[in-house]
């Protein structure tokens, strides 16, 4: 089977206006730098890191939103890493993006029946009316909204209900791809799951292909096949859920892990949880080497600080960046789920 889409050597560097952040010096911001990876034809792939990692620019990327300083990105056999945006035009039918606060995404002003039919007018299609509209109530039926609320405004629906508009504008020209960033962490827990729910039901049904961005890896595990961790602009593993979860061997992946609230409470008391010391350092001057090597429990000097690791297959599969990778007695003490 040949990857839907294929990303390589993917690179945003961001210029500085010179000031505040750099103390006057110019320079660039390494947003991506060099990431690459598949995604198959109807899998849903993760993207897991902290704030500044890189997974909100590498969506917007692949999307187009942003155009790569270099890098490719082939979607279904096509470059279209440098398209200009008249040849993107047709492509925006195949690629949707949802947005992790969908009010902010939503003209108030509108009603939700003409916001959904947006994409339609955006691309010239289903041009008659009175068509639209039952195309619009049906695409509110099948994303949990009553069709009977067309008329009504984004401010008379709840959070979870504005996410779900933004689910139907996303998937109303019934695109291959779906990018989710971060589409619930703005949610309260207890809607968290219906969305989740929704978008796995959509999935199945539509055969979506679906990039799904998040902060911690909370919320992943049950919506993603592969997942792919950031720091730094950078993929410091990727792996099968199951396989990042049941043994991570990158120790920012472990990292991570240990900080997933566990439900049974001897668990949670008898892990050892690996705090990370320190903020995540300014991606316009990231460290040298490993760039986790500032923040790593298992740092070596002489090593992480002067060779950079390159990503590699490690046991169990995993494809991981580094030089020490976790073994599975420390990947125990970290996460102590009854699967490892
Ligand atoms: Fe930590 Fe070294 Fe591995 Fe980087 S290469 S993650 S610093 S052990
Ligand atoms: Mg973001």
């Amino acid at each position: 089977q040949t990857p839907l889409i294929e990303v390589r050597d993917l690179v945003k560097h961001f210029p500085i206006r010179s000031g505040f952040l750099d103390r006057g010096k110019g320079g660039v911001v390494h947003a991506v730098d060099g990431v690459s990876f598949d995604v198959m034809q109807g899998e849903t792939l993760g993207l897991v890191g902290e704030s500044g990692c890189g997974k909100s620019t590498t969506a917007r990327l692949i999307t187009r939103l942003l155009d790569p300083t270099s890098g490719s990105i082939r979607f279904d056999g096509r470059d279209i890493a440098q398209l200009s945006r008249k040849e993107l035009k047709p492509l925006r039918r195949d690629m949707q993006m949802i947005f992790q606060d969908p009010y902010s995404s939503l003209n108030p002003r509108k009603t939700v029946g003409s916001i959904i039919s947006e994409p339609f007018l955006i691309h010239g299609m289903e041009k008659d009316d009175a068509k639209r509209r039952k195309l619009v109530e049906e695409l509110m039926d099948q994303v949990g909204l009553n069709p009977e609320h067309y008329n009504r405004r984004p401010h008379e629906f709840s959070g979870g209900q504005r996410q779900r508009i933004g689910v139907a504008r996303a998937i109303a020209l019934k695109p291959k791809v779906v990018v989710a960033d971060e589409p619930v962490s703005a949610l309260d827990v207890s809607i968290q799951a219906q969305i989740l729910n929704l978008l796995r039901e959509l999935q199945r049904d539509l055969g979506l292909t679906i990039i799904f961005i998040a902060h911690d890896l909370s919320v992943v595990r049950h919506m993603c096949d592969r997942i792919a961790v950031m720091y730094l602009g950078k993929i410091v593993e990727l792996a099968d859920a199951d396989a990042l979860y049941g043994h991570p061997r990158h120790p920012y992946t472990g990292a991570l892990l240990s900080s997933v609230p566990v439900p049974d409470p001897v668990l949670a008391r008898e892990r050892k949880q690996t705090v990370l010391g320190g903020d995540v350092p300014s991606p316009a001057n990231p460290p040298k080497a490993c760039r986790f090597h500032t923040r790593c429990p298992k740092a070596v000097d002489g090593t992480c600080d002067v060779d950079e690791p390159q990503l590699e297959v490690k046991e169990g599969g995993n494809i991981a960046a580094c030089h020490f990778p976790l073994a599975d007695a420390e990947v125990a003490a970290a996460v102590p789920t009854s699967e490892v």
